[in-house]
Order: structure tokens, then sequence, then C-alpha cells
């Protein structure tokens, strides 16, 4: 509607004339007279019709074009009727002629341009609507018409309108001249400035418009169309106020939103009252802020009101059966706001004789799972017989990972009850003659308690089960002897705890040697048996060394570390035959163990072709070994410098000993050994990328999270095979692991000698009391009384886990030795390296237990890795602190924030209770403004003892990570 304004521009109008008018004039004649209103006026007229042939003009005068393209004339004059003239002649006119001539100055005169068409140019001739017949000199009852005509375009500066009468008696009253324009105009949100009529009636002349204030176009650049009538028209496009305005006005303003409202988005809606829990900081709003302790998740539409973490689930009821649990609640009082409330288990297993608690192992199930549970109940089972538990029920929903508290929880303590050892799943043969068949099985998966021994129940398969014999076995390995030759038996075997017998195992069929077989058996053999008595002797001993030692602890479980691996070992193992690593030094000949464990390569099948690297016995280099009647393949070489020693000979060989009794993806695999030419070689397969450290620190940044946990992956699944075969490393790290052309690593560098000699000049390794220990990488206990186990290992890996997600930075960076053995005492550990998931970070904290039995298996790495590697979603969380490269370490002596509930309670507990005024004087008195504390902030507060301002700043970083942990992985 409001497009319909029109407006005009006069560019002359002769009624506002108050002297005379002065047109020129030939001849017509100036006369003063009234027009309808009766107005005094100023007019022309002529009335010559007696006299044929006439030719009257009357000009204006110059009138101004102004920009004008068109130009609209409107007269009003009044006509006589010929009819009404008595005796009136022919040539007695009703009509006359509008001329225009364009000219850029006031140059006419009375003669020029000369009274003609061309020079001037004809508009129309204008006849009247209506004419009349008789004159009153007053005029009153003169018939006035209205004529309006246009021209167009005109360019020049100005031009001069004139009448012609050719024979009429006529009175010209009134002549405007005028131009169309469309005015300026606020519309659809944008301003368009005065525009002129384009030069034909029919012409648009397009206008872009600007928006106003806080308005921005929609799509398309906004227009408007002004037409020959000065009308505006076809609009296109449109301005919409800004988020955070709207319009008010008309639609002609757009205006901030007052405080305490909110518009998201560009639009013409309203501004809208802020949700509850929520408030704006400024005018102009696009979104209200939730209040402290209130959050909104990513999904929750911004109308929504900000909503907070649910209370503590209510009243936790148990039922115990025998190892199983089913726990049952009520929802939480206070929903926090949400309909999205989950419940998490967390299992706790405690009173293990310590009395703390630690988090139960993988193996206890939940049904239907562990986390995220939509419904109050969980049904718990696999739980450990006779222990106690407890269970925090967590009440969590959209917004309880944005708090900065751990969920709230109940929480319930059981104890379980007494059960049967479960069935022992897996049963091999590790060994058969004419009349004996030498059994090993694992142990069963759940054995709830200490299992006192196995029973053995065996018969013929032709014969009833009732003629079963049965024998009982101490350990997990049995040699039933007495067996007729070449018979099939049938085998079935149970644990027995303090709570009896568990199920039996299902029936497995064995079949003993026939004499035939034996005897082809023990030709094969021959020369391996006379060659190997040593080492079959040196295993023989170890066997009953085992055996003795498990007897005399009588199985005493966790103490017994050589039944703990046999047990692992052969549960975790489908092949048949146990094998378990032998110490090459335990032969009385080492040579003897090469030749047991390493092939012998002719030197002829190998091609050196480039040096790579230096070991430290000699070159290490890369070629090609082709094998009759194999695929050339492309290899690693050790050499052995020439002027070696015996001994130095044995150590270098000693590696290929070891290293050829491995068979795992994982383990660097070795081809063979050139013993019989010199000089000695190890020959490897060949690890396109080199060592680990130096390959990640030429590729510092490069790879995903999800490549780097792969990578620790395959280093903890070499190494659960290593542990499995009871072979301790001692020196897992970086360095020592190679990595080839996909990325694929494995455990390599078994080499003893290291510990054995006393040459120091390489600084990793310190020499101690009876060998050499890489320090960093090194657990505890096997710094302090060499207690090296799988489980020193597993704390090795922690530190391979660091360096992995640090793209090979230093551990402990260049604190020196006696720097780190202090710092692990005091219970620090290395922080997160940068963007290093927490779930990664939590591993290595496991990893680095003070107390090895705590730390987690192999078995259980690889098992956690691989969760990771399905759910990348729990790989997101970081910890912000993780931004620069020189992090204090982590104080694990530091207490769990969470578990007081003031910052004066927990300056007690870091014992810097003597602070709590400061703290609270400059308002620091929530964990959440604490845990952002600076050194600044440390100091300003007046704590002026640097010792005091570390601990405090230590403890706060705590914090700080400590909240980031309850947020990723308790959520
Ligand atoms: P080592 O004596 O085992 O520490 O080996 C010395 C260096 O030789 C290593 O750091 C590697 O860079 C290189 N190297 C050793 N074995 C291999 C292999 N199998 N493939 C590629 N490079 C190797």
């Amino acid at each position: 509607e409001s497009l319909r304004r029109l407006s005009i521009a006069m560019l002359m109008d002769s009624t506002t004339a108050t002297a005379e008018l002065g047109w020129t004039v030939y001849p017509w004649e100036e006369v003063s007279g009234y027009d309808e209103h009766m107005n005094t006026i100023r007019t022309y007229q002529v009335c010559n019709v007696f006299d044929s042939n006439q030719n009257n003009w009357v000009r204006t005068k110059y009138i101004r074009r102004r920009g004008a393209q068109r130009i609209h004339v409107e007269m009003k004059f009044s006509v006589r009727d010929c009819s009404s003239i008595p005796n009136v002649p022919g040539s007695c006119k009703e009509t006359f002629n509008l001329y225009y001539y364009e000219s850029d100055s006031d140059t006419a005169t009375r003669t020029s341009p000369a009274w003609m068409e061309n020079p001037w140019i004809k508009v129309d001739t204008i006849a009247a609507d209506e004419s009349f017949s008789q004159v009153d000199l007053g005029g009153r009852v003169m018939k006035i018409n209205t004529e309006v005509r246009s021209f167009g375009p005109v360019s020049k500066n100005g031009f001069y309108l004139a009448f012609q009468d050719y024979g009429g008696c006529m009175s010209l009253i009134a002549v405007r001249v005028f131009y169309r324009k469309c005015p300026r105009i606020i519309t659809n949100g944008a301003l368009f400035q005065e525009t002129l009529s384009g030069a034909e009636s029919t012409s648009l002349v397009a206008a872009r418009g600007v928006c106003i204030p806080n308005a921005e176009e929609v799509d398309v650049p906004i227009k408007l169309y002004c037409n020959g009538d000065g009308e505006w028209m076809v609009p296109i496009g449109r301005c919409m106020c800004k988020a955070g305005n709207e319009a008010v006005e008309n639609g002609t303003v757009c205006r901030a939103c007052p405080s305490g409202f909110f518009k998201p988005t560009q639009g013409d809606e309203s501004c809208m009252q802020c949700p509850i829990n929520s408030r704006t900081t400024s005018e102009g709003a696009i979104n209200c802020i939730c209040r402290n302790g209130y959050y909104r998740t990513d999904s929750d539409p911004l109308q929504m009101p900000c909503t907070t973490v649910p209370s503590a689930p209510q009243t936790v009821i148990s039922s115990v059966n025998e190892t199983s649990v089913m726990l049952e609640w009520m929802p939480p009082r206070d929903s926090g706001g949400r309909e999205d409330v989950v419940y998490n288990i967390i299992c706790k297993s405690c009173g293990g004789g310590r009395g703390g608690c630690t988090r139960c192992g993988d193996n206890v199930q939940f049904l239907p799972r562990q986390l995220g549970l939509t419904k109050s109940r969980v049904y718990i089972s696999d739980l450990l017989a006779h222990t106690q538990y407890t269970f925090e029920v967590q009440a969590v929903n959209g917004v309880s990972d944005q708090s900065p508290y751990s969920p709230q929880y109940a929480s319930v303590n059981i104890t379980t009850n007494q059960a049967a050892p479960s069935t022992v799943s897996i049963m091999h043969q590790v060994s058969r003659t004419v009349d004996s068949i030498t059994l090993s099985w694992s142990q069963p998966d759940q054995p709830n308690g200490v299992i006192l021994d196995y029973e053995l129940q065996y018969y013929e398969k032709d014969q009833s089960e009732y003629n079963s014999t049965t024998i009982r076995s101490q350990t997990n390995t049995a040699v039933i002897r007495g067996l007729k030759s070449g018979s099939i038996y049938v085998f079935q075997v149970r644990a027995r705890t303090v709570a009896g017998f568990g199920r039996y195992s299902g029936k497995l069929y064995f079949q003993t040697m026939t004499e035939e077989e034996y005897n082809t058996s023990i030709q094969e053999k021959l020369p391996l048996i006379i060659g190997s008595a040593a080492a079959g002797l040196v295993f023989l001993i170890a066997l009953v060394v085992i055996i003795i030692v498990c007897n005399r602890r009588g199985f005493d479980r966790g103490d017994s570390e050589y039944t703990d691996k046999l047990q692992h070992y052969t549960s975790g193992h489908m092949s048949p035959g146990m094998k378990i690593y032998i110490d090459p030094f335990t032969y009385e000949d080492p040579n003897e163990a090469v030749r047991e464990f390493a092939k012998e390569i002719d030197i002829s099948c190998v091609k050196i072709e480039q040096v790579i690297g230096a070991g430290e016995f000699g070159e290490v280099c890369s070629g090609n070994l082709k094998l009759p009647g194999k695929r050339e393949m492309f290899v690693a070489i050790k050499t052995l410098k020439s002027g070696y020693t015996e001994k130095q000979r044995r150590d270098f060989l000693s590696e290929a000993s070891i290293m050829g009794q491995f068979d795992h993806p994982n383990v660097i695999h070795l081809e063979g050994v050139v013993t019989k030419s010199s000089p000695v070689m190890i020959i490897t397969e060949f690890m396109e990328n080199g060592s680990l450290d130096t390959f990640l620190r030429q590729n510092d940044g490069q790879f995903t999270v999800i490549q780097l946990v792969g990578m620790l992956r395959g280093i903890a699944s070499g190494m659960k095979y290593l542990a499995d075969m009871n072979y301790v490393h001692r020196d897992l790290a970086a360095r020592n692991i190679l990595v080839n052309s996909n990325l694929v690593c494995k455990v390599s560098d078994f080499g003893l000698s290291r510990f054995l000699e006393d040459d120091t000049s390489d600084p990793t390794y310190t020499s101690a009391l009876g060998g050499k220990i890489p320090i960093r990488w090194t657990a505890p206990e096997a710094i302090q009384y060499r207690k090296f186990t799988s489980a020193s290992d597993v704390w090795s890996y922690g530190i391979v886990m660091w360096e992995v997600m640090s793209y090979g930075e230093r551990p402990y960076w260049d604190m020196t030795n006696q720097d780190v053995i202090n710092a692990i005492e005091q219970d620090y550990r290395l922080p997160p390296p940068m963007d290093c998931p927490n779930a990664l970070h939590q591993l290595m904290l496991d990893c680095w237990q003070k107390d090895r039995n705590n730390r987690p298996k192999f078995s259980q790495i690889v098992n956690n890795l691989d969760k990771m590697i399905r759910n990348p979603n729990t790989l997101k969380a970081m910890t912000p602190l993780s931004s620069g490269v020189h992090l204090p370490l982590l104080d694990r002596s530091i207490p769990d924030f969470s578990t007081f509930s003031t910052v004066d309670e927990w300056l007690d507990a870091i014992k810097m209770g003597q602070y709590k005024e400061n703290f609270a004087n400059s308002d620091f008195s929530t964990f959440d403004v604490v845990s952002q504390m600076t050194m600044d902030d440390i100091l300003r507060i007046g704590v002026t003892l640097a010792g005091h301002q570390k601990k405090i700043l230590n403890s706060v970083q705590m914090m700080r990570a400590q909240m980031n942990q309850i947020q990723s992985v308790e959520v």
C-alpha cells in the first residue's frame, strides 16, 4: 500500500503567479480572471473566429528541466462552442495545439524560434471535452476542461511550451508543468532514495535499496522499480532485522532486543523472553546464557530452560545370589529439569586386604550394560566369590558432562557368597607316548576362590563312563600314564576350591601313540634328541623347579609368579603344546641354544645392500634374503664386528636364540643366523620405518589418535604374547620398537648383554648393582631391588604410551635420573602429552601404579585399547592443561578434590589449611574458580613461600585434570 504514494515535482505553475505572467504572445492576450474557486488567476485568451487563417501562439517562459526525463503538462482551459456563435465562418475551431521546444539556455526572442511546427515539436492537438455557448463576463458559467499531456525524453537544460490557436475562441486558464518521481521510502526493511521516473510512460527505473541499520538482505539484493507515474512497484528481495534485533515502528526500525530478551536468528519475529535459568549480559542478545550451574546441550533449543545435573538416585536395593547381584533403585528426586537421565554403575571391589577399594576388572558382566542404563535396574554377574563390593549408581543426564563436578550417586555395599569355580574351557594335549598322554588346561575364567586342585576324569572311548578313573593334579597339567597304546580316551577336568567342585569341562578325546608311530618318531628325532639333550634337561629342571616352588608356597595366589604365568599362558592359547621362553643362558653351551632356536642360513643366500644403523655389536644393514624354494625378501642384517671375543659372540647371538623362540605379528621375526662364515649375522624381517622413537619425532603431529592407538595396541599385543611366554623384556621403550611400512609396530631388541655389562657409555642405561637399567622406563621395584616382571614391563609400556602420544618426547624431559627416581617415589607421574585423550592418560597412570599388582595385565591393556578403537568417542575427551610441553608432573598423592565438599576441606587435605582465609577473602571459594587459579593468583592472595605456592599450583592442576577425567571417564 505504501508503495502507492506518488509524488510530483512542479517545474512551473501559472496559478501561483501574483503579477503578470509575461509570456510571449503572438497575439494571445493576457487577462486576469477567476478559477472555479473564484481565485484570481492570470489567463490567456484568443477569440479571432471571424478572421480566417488564424495562427495565434503563446509561449511560456523558459522552464528548467531539473533532471526530469519526461515532462507532464496539465492544462485548464475553456473553449467556446463554434455553433453558438452567430454567423461564424466554417473556419471556427474548438481545438488548439500543444508544442515544446528544447534549449540549453533561455535564448528565445519574439521571432525565434519561428512560430511553426519544426522547430517546435508538437505534443498533441487538444480538444475540449466540453465547450460552452454563453459568455458570462464574470466567467461563472464557463466550462473548464482539464487535460494532461506528457512528452519525453527531454535532455537539454530546459524547454519552452507553446499553445497554438488556429481559429478558436478560447481561454487558457492554468498551466502546470511537472515531472513524476517515486518518493524516498522505507519499505521491506530497506531505504529507497527518491527516484525520478523514466523517459517513457512505460519505463521502469530500478532502484537499489539500503537495508536499515541492523537489518540484512535475505537471499537476493533488494530492489524496487519506479514506474512512469512515480509509483514504486515490483519489490524484489527484502531486508530483515538481524539476530538480536526486532522490527518496530511498522518495520522501519530494527531495535536491539532489550535485556532479558533474545532473538536467535534473522527474521520478522519479535525478541523472546529468556527461558528459565538463563539471562542476557547485554542488549541485542542472540541467546541467553545459562545461570551458573545450569547448562544446555548442543541439541537443546535456545527457547528451552537451562537445566542442571540430576540429584542422586534414591534407595538402591540389592539382592545377591552367589556371585551375582541385582540392583534396583528409584529415579533421582530432581532430574535437573531434563528427561534424559541415565545411570552408570561404578563397581569397586573393596577390602582386598589393604583396606582400599579398586575398580572392578573387565570380566564383571553388566546386564543390559554398565553405562547409560535407561531403566533403574541392572544385573551384575561374574563377581568374585566372598568379596565385598561397592556399587555406585550415578545419575547423569545430557548436561552432566558440562558440570565440573562428578555425577551424584547412591551407593550400596554387598558381599558375594561362596561359589564353585566355573568350568575349565580349554584343554589340550602337550605330548603323548604309547602309554601316556600329557594334558594341560586353562584355569577357569571364574575361579571364585583359590583353586585347591583339579580332578581329571578319563575312560577309554569304547568303555562305559562308569569305568572312568579320576586323578588329582595340583597344577593345570597332568601326565596320565598306564594307558593302552593306540587307544582313544575321553577326558574331562574340573577345578576345586573351598566351595567345592566346579562343573566338568566338555569331553575331549586324545589318542595314545601306536607302537609304529612311536618307532618312526624316534627315528626322526634321534639326531635332535641327542643335540638338545642339554636343552631338554634344562627345561625339565625348570619345570620341576616351578612345580616345587608352587607346592612349597601352597598355591598362594599372587605370590607364585610361575603358577600365575603357567595358568595365564595355558588359558590364553589354543595351540597345543606348552611354550615357555627358555633363557639361552641356562644352556651350558649357548651355541646349543642358537642351534635349537635359530635357523642357520648360508651366506650365499644373503645379499647385503646398505648400512642403515649402528647396533651394539656392529653395523646394521638392509639387504635381500633368498632361501631355496622361497621368494626373495627384504631383510635387516645385524653383523658382529670382527675382532670380537667369545663372550661378545655369545652375547650377540643370544638375541637370536631369544627372538627365534617367538612367533607373533607384533614381535620382530627372526629369519635366521649366519654363524658358519664371517661376519656372524642375525637376519630379521626388514622394518622400513626403523625405530619408533625416531620415526615419531620425524613425523611429529602427523597421525590421528586412532593411528597412534593402533600402534600402541600392536605393541601391547606383542608384549602380551611375550608375557604369556614368561618372557620379561626389561627394556621396553619406543627406541626398541620397530615400525614397518604399514605402521605395524613390533617389539624388538632382545639383547641381554646390556643388563650384564658394566659399560656406562650409553646414558640411557644407568649402572646399578649387577647391571644397567633404563631408569626413565623402569618400574620403581625393578630399580630398587631388581624385581623385573611382566608387571614392570607394564610400567615401561606406560612410558612407551607417553612417548608415542608425545611423538617421541623424552620422558621426564631434562630431569636427572635421580630426580626422576625421587619424583616417582613421591607419587609424581608424567602429565598427559599434548592432545592426549584422557582415557589414554588414565591407562598410563594405571600402568604406573606403585603396587605392581594393581597395574593392568597386557591382556587387559589390549582389550582396553581395542575398546577405544571400536568407540573412538571415548578418545575425544582431552585435558585442556595439555597445551605446553614442560608441564609439571602430576602429583598422584594429591587427594581427589571431588571427595571434599568445600575448598577449606580440600586445603586441609593438601595440608595448606593455613591459607583458608586467603582463599576465602579473594573469593576463591568454589572448586570451579580454584581450578582456574594461576601462579599469579596464588601469589596475589598472599602465599609467599615458594614450596607452598608449588604445592597449591600442583594441587590446582591436579584438580583440573580430575575434573576432566570425571567428565570423560565416568559419563
Ligand atoms: P639395534 O641394535 O637392534 O638397536 O638396531 C640398531 C638400529 O638399526 C635400530 O635403531 C634401527 O634403526 C635399525 N634396525 C634394527 N633392526 C632393524 C630391522 N629389522 N629393520 C629395520 N631397521 C632395523
